[in-house]
């Protein structure tokens, strides 16, 4: 596990999308999966499979995308405000909605948690609707529950349409490529 020193016993089990579609879209993601494991008061448990989908709502280039599972003492607040931090460091801008993206971290899950702010909607209004988010997080965890739709397994059949395909085992160093024995083998 890519534990920090500083995580609380007991903190929220979390998951995050990550997306992007511009320049070096796979070393972008990979990049952000390791910015994760430095954040404050926060380990990151694993990561999902990179994966390809074309874009939904959004243009250019198709995107690359995982999700991570975290494990947190930070409010959402502030694991928000973290992730925009790592955005920004990619170079994201923001010229129109749905821009093509540099890259784009998404709070799918906080917890059972649910919040309504400008700011901050948990769960992630579109999580259940995107097979290129639902199809990495249920990899992860297969029984995974929504506190308002319950069990998100059934919805990934509604997204069959839906392009994505499959990249590349997680990188190494997460517990669940260790568990499963799909860590790639160690080059250099
Ligand atoms: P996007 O351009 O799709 O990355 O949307 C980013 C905006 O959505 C930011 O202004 C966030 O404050 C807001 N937002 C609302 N809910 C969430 C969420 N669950 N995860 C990430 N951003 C969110």
């Amino acid at each position: 596990m890519s534990a920090g020193p500083d995580v609380p016993e007991g903190g929220e089990r979390v998951f995050v999308g990550l997306g992007a579609n511009l320049g070096e879209a796979r070393q972008t993601v990979l990049r952000a999966l390791d910015d994760l494991t430095r954040l404050p008061e926060t380990c990151r448990v694993a990561c999902s499979a990179l994966y390809r989908s074309a874009p939904v709502d959004a243009i250019g280039p198709d995107f690359v995308n995982a999700v991570a599972e975290l494990r947190t003492g930070l409010s959402p607040m502030a694991l928000l405000q973290a992730l925009q931090a790592i955005e920004q460091a990619s170079g994201r801008q923001r010229p129109y909605r749905n821009a093509p993206r540099t890259l784009d971290l998404d709070l799918l899950l906080f917890g059972q948690r649910q919040l309504t702010a400008s700011e901050l909607t948990l769960p992630h209004p579109r999580l259940h609707l995107r097979a290129f988010v639902l199809r990495p997080l249920l990899d992860l965890a297969p029984d995974l529950r929504h506190p308002v739709l319950g069990v998100l397994q059934p919805f990934l059949g509604a997204l069959a349409d839906q392009s994505l395909q499959r990249l590349e085992n997680p990188p190494a160093g997460d517990r669940v490529a260790r568990q499963r024995g799909s860590r790639p083998p160690a080059t250099g």
